[in-house]
């Protein structure tokens, strides 16, 4: 979830206004695509021996997920292995769907993926209230773990706080003919049930699994920024560039650390506010 706009605290299963519109996939670089709705993202990498998907959107995501990757001329069957930025519904709601339609092995932390495995039910912030079709996955990833396919590599990062099992991917991309380094972020956001001081913190150990999280994103190489959600990045301002014309739009590394730079700030002014009270 991104922070106020996919979160109803009335309904929070309920999807953002135009998060999940049908979108035409794009190609970011040589060989990778995004293949999600109009905020809610979604990742096609192409090796030498098939696919790599990273993250499902909601339930209702699915099926725009493969009908884009089918667009793209790909047959869902040559994605291999499924990937995710973490458990909540908007990214995990359709990873059964797409597991059982594709056959691939479906890769997660261990704290997302129990999240996945319950259904998203037991959130220690959304607790019951934003379900979706449970998935198992086959294969627990740990920090710093590599996952390769077919000469494509990325590389695991867990990045706690916003979910326990958060995990942020890195990848070297080609874009305009040069090797870039991207990040794609699982999330920061700080959704409005999260307290973070130590009093009544949500689970413990969460200001310091954030404050653990910032060190590497604020630290780690960021050319090309992508994130679970497009309004992380501009995705729409960046695409509209990209069919413009300008082909190397999603490399902004200055964006990338603008946005951390002013995000980081947001998380200290959350945690003193709720230090000193604020409900
Ligand atoms: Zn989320």
């Amino acid at each position: 979830m991104a922070a106020a706009i996919a979160f109803h605290a009335a309904s929070p299963a309920r999807a953002a206004p135009h998060d999940n519109d049908p979108m035409a996939p794009f190609e970011i670089g040589d060989g990778v695509w995004y293949v999600g709705a109009s905020d809610i993202a979604a990742y096609l990498f192409k090796t030498r021996a098939g696919l790599i998907l990273l993250d499902g959107g909601y339930d209702t995501t699915a099926p725009q997920i493969l009908a884009n990757i089918r667009s793209l001329g790909f047959d869902p069957k040559a994605v291999k292995i499924l990937l995710s930025t973490h458990g909540h519904l908007d990214h995990a709601g359709g990873l059964a769907q797409l597991k059982r339609e594709t056959g691939a092995m479906l890769y997660a932390s261990a704290l997302d993926g129990a999240l996945m495995t319950r259904g998203g039910k037991g959130d220690f912030g959304l607790k019951d209230m934003a379900p979706y079709p449970p998935v198992t996955p086959d294969r627990t990833l740990i920090d710093g773990q590599t996952v390769s396919l077919g000469g494509v590599t990325l590389t695991a990062h867990l990045t706690p706080g916003h979910t326990r099992g958060c995990t942020t991917w890195t990848a070297p991309m080609t874009v305009a003919g040069k090797v870039r380094q991207a990040l794609i972020l699982c999330s920061n956001s700080i959704l409005p049930p999260y307290r973070l001081d130590a009093a009544h913190e949500s689970y413990p150990g969460i200001a310091a699994d954030y404050e653990k999280s910032y060190a590497f994103w604020r630290s780690a190489p960021c050319e090309v920024f992508l994130a679970s959600h497009g309004i992380f990045f501009d995705m729409q301002a960046k695409r509209t560039a990209l069919l413009a014309g300008k082909i190397d739009a999603f490399v902004d590394p200055a964006g990338c650390k603008a946005f951390f730079d002013k995000s980081y700030a947001g998380f200290k002014a959350t945690l003193a506010s709720q230090q000193g009270g604020a409900p």
